[in-house]
């Protein structure tokens, strides 16, 4: 398997809790490599177009509104199976019913505020990368 890259946010949640290097330092410790980071403000637009395949969900202006309702980190991850390596570690959407270990079972507040993003395929992760990213601002 080749090196790959995914998306990553650390969620309005994580930021609120002070949590970011605590989830960074899992991530890094599971073997990915943090090659682009911003912190931003996410509008309602970004976050509308962003989760827009959710948009029929009957969770979905509660998302948005999360997602805007506080600063986020946006990032990109490097490493060998990059993005199935990462679902690994962010752990199930329930925090409830995520594994030992995990960020969202170490971190996570309910299923809604679940503390973290992961691209879930390697096209979405190009798509969303893109989103957030120029390449310049992505250094491996
Ligand atoms: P994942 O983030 O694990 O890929 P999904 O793509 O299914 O999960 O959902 C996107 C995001 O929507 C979740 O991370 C979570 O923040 C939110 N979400 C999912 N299911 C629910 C739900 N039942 N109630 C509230 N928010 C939800
Ligand atoms: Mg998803």
């Amino acid at each position: 398997m080749a090196t790959e890259r995914t998306f990553s946010i650390l969620k309005p949640d994580a930021t609120r809790r002070n949590l970011t290097g605590a989830v960074n330092a899992v991530i890094e410790e599971a073997g990915l490599r943090i090659v682009g980071q911003r912190r931003i403000r996410m509008s309602q637009a970004q976050a509308e177009t962003f989760y827009e395949v959710h948009k029929e969900r009957p969770f979905f202006g509660e998302l948005t509104s999360f997602m805007t309702s506080g600063p986020v980190v946006v990032q990109v991850l490097e490493g060998e199976n990059a993005v199935a390596k990462y679902r690994e570690v962010m752990g199930a959407t329930n925090p409830a019913q995520a594994a030992d270990g995990t960020i969202r079972k170490k971190f996570a507040e309910s299923v809604g505020e679940n503390t973290v993003h992961g691209s879930d395929s390697a096209e979405n992760a190009k798509l969303e990368i893109a989103q957030f990213f120029q390449d310049s601002d992505i250094v491996g």
